[in-house]
């Protein structure tokens, strides 16, 4: 292995050890569901488990309810980067819920990806591209 080649390799190993503790660091209740499983064989697949795991978070999170001089609408913090929403109009913390969140944790409609479940589809596509180099 080249120096090159060897310094990679440390990079890609330190790169998947602060992934891990990033996971590791959201807590008993969501680190489980952050882990995708090894059998995942194609990108496709690799999206669809991210959609589900999201689907459980977004169960998990604890919904607010903000009351406006107009009308009530319900908000959460999210659960696993305890982010809020950038917008001007905000009218509570977190993210509207259910949508605005279920858009911060899948990086859907424009909105910016949660940076950990980010960490979570990163290892999700990576197993996935392991996977399809080494079939079983
Ligand atoms: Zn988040």
């Amino acid at each position: 292995m080249s120096p090159l080649e060897q310094r990679i390799r440390k990079l890609e190993d330190d790169l998947y050890l602060a992934r891990t503790l990033v996971l590791e660091l959201t807590g008993p209740e969501l680190h489980d569901l952050l882990y995708p499983p090894t059998d995942l064989d194609t990108p496709r697949a690799a999206h669809a488990w991210l959609t589900a795991a999201m689907g459980k978070v977004l169960a998990l999170a604890e919904v607010l309810t903000i009351e406006e001089p107009l009308c009530t609408s319900q908000r959460a913090v999210c659960p696993l980067c305890r982010g809020d929403a950038n917008d001007y109009n905000r009218a509570g913390p977190g993210y509207k819920y259910p949508e605005g969140l279920r858009r911060h944790l899948l990086g859907a409609n424009i909105s910016t990806q949660c940076p950990v479940s980010k960490i979570a589809l990163d290892l999700a596509l990576e197993s996935a591209r392991i996977h399809a180099m080494y079939p079983r």
